[in-house]
């Protein structure tokens, strides 16, 4: 091995918030180099985030042609052609491939394709993937290694070769019966678009409801809506044993308050949770601590517990979306800087792309309970705010909870048409610290799903003091 190469900023990882910091850096002039084994750019643009909303679109085009009678638009009969499906998601691809390129190569960053583990404090060794090997030292070292799906210990689920979300979203044919593994919003989003493209699909939770994190009232609104498409659940079961080749034919016994019970289909999917990839990376080596879970331990700054090596996005245990990875570079930014920010009460909000999506920003009920925080609660069905009169998307409701004791909003949900777009103005008045009253005076466009929050915001119940 040659003598190690010397860097200011050395990156183990191209995710979201990894490659900003490497651009950033840079440009502004410093020695940056960016490790990736596989995927450049991270796995939002290759195989989580926008190739699945991809597919999703595709699977929204199917379900809106199918109802187009009721709209006046007479078709014939849909067919789906899943390899199209794939060549639309994968020309994307490419194209963010190519994005990512260009920006390595315009801020100056090396981009060293290969696996880095620890051989040393601040220390990589890496196995290029075109042969080969090269040793790195950085001044300051950034881990973003992000996660992989969890393949619960179940016998005979890992024999079967079930899909997780980056096979499932390379599929070039329809399966017959989907049975997903998991009812969070990787599961549901593709159990929705397999549905619409045509599969019989049945979800299995392990949980009491849908969305865990969610209020009970968003889970059971949610189910329905699904389950109206012919969406099969089965919630709060335990999966005892599994037989078979996903892919060709699966068989599942699956244990219910009501008893075990059969269930048989062409394919498993697997949404279960993710691991975070930080085994065998030699951290140990490196003075980087795990916690129990195996997220990297870091402070509110996401410094580890090695000086000068820091840590960003879903391995050091930050919310699991690329905003909040990307939020975690400006924060180490910001900090490098001489800022003091910090990863504590931040507002990280979310929106999962099932039509109609659901999204959130802030407390939900639960949560406010739990933390003993006083709310006052006010909701308003979708099917009353006119924009989804327009365009049939009568589905979901509002919620939004305000402070009992002042006019602060202090959580929002939404399952109805652009929830993530209206979420992210209730976000900037949270952001801003006004008055709900600030939103409901608003002149809102008419007629937008944002005007709901007029009719929404006008019957919050009188404070409590
Ligand atoms: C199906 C799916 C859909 C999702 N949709 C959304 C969405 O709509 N919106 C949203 O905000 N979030 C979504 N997410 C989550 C989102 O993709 C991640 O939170 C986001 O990509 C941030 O990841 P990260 O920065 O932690 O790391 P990643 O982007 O995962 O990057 C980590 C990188 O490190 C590389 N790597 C790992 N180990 C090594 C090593 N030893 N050597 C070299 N390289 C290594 C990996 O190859 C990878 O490229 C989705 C996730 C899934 C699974």
């Amino acid at each position: 091995m040659s003598q190690p190469e010397r860097f200011e900023i050395l990156i183990l990882g191209s995710g979201a918030g990894g490659k900003l910091l490497a651009w950033h850096m840079a440009r502004s002039g410093r020695r940056t180099a960016v490790v990736e084994r596989r995927w450049i750019g991270g796995s939002c643009p290759n195989v989580n985030c926008l190739p699945s909303k991809n597919e999703i679109q595709s699977a929204k085009v199917a379900s809106l042609v199918r109802q187009g009678a009721e709209y006046g638009a007479t078709t014939g009969r849909v067919e789906i052609d899943m390899a199209a499906v794939r060549e639309r998601k994968r020309r994307m691809v490419d194209e963010q491939i190519a994005a990512h390129l260009r920006n390595f190569k315009a801020t100056g960053t090396e981009l060293i394709m290969g696996s880095g583990r620890f051989v040393a404090p601040k220390t990589l060794e890496v196995q290029l993937n075109n042969g080969g090997a090269r040793m790195l030292v950085g001044d300051r070292v950034f881990i973003n290694v992000g996660t992989h799906a969890a393949i619960p210990r179940v016998p005979g689920l890992e024999a079967a070769r079930p899909l997780t979300n980056i096979e499932a979203l390379e599929l070039d044919y329809l399966p017959p019966h989907l049975i997903v593994l998991g009812g969070g919003y990787v599961g549901l989003e593709l159990a929705q678009a397999y549905r619409r493209f045509g599969s019989r699909v049945t979800v299995i939770e392990h949980g009491p409801q849908l969305m865990g994190r969610e209020d009970p009232d968003v889970s059971e609104s949610l189910q329905r809506i699904l389950a109206d498409e012919e969406i099969h659940f089965l919630v709060g079961a335990e999966i005892v044993r599994v037989d078979g080749r996903s892919g060709n034919e699966v068989s599942l016994v699956v244990r219910t308050i009501s008893g075990e019970q059969k269930v048989a289909g062409s394919d498993i999917l697997v949404a279960a949770g993710r691991i975070p990839n930080t085994a065998d990376i030699g951290l140990d080596k490196a003075g980087v601590e795990l916690d129990a879970r195996g997220f990297v331990h870091v402070n509110e700054r996401l410094e580890t517990t090695a000086p000068e090596v820091w840590a960003i996005g879903e391995c050091a245990g930050s919310p699991q979306f690329t905003h909040a990875s990307e939020d975690d570079f400006r924060i180490i930014r910001d900090n490098l800087a001489g800022g003091a920010r910090s990863t504590r009460d931040r507002l990280v909000p979310y929106s999962m792309f099932t039509d109609p999506p659901l999204a959130r920003v802030g407390l939900s009920e639960a949560e406010a309970q739990r933390q003993g925080v006083e709310v006052r609660v006010t909701r308003l069905p979708i099917s009353s705010v006119l924009r989804a009169q327009t365009t049939g998307e009568t589905q979901g409701f509002m919620k939004a909870l305000i402070g009992a004791r002042d006019d602060r909003i202090l959580g929002f949900t939404m399952i109805g048409p652009e929830a993530g777009e209206v979420v992210a103005t209730v976000q900037v008045v949270m952001l801003a610290g006004l008055p709900y009253s600030t939103l409901r005076e608003a002149v809102l466009a008419h007629p937008t799903m944002v005007e709901g929050l007029g009719p929404l915001l006008s019957n919050v119940p009188p404070r409590t003091e």
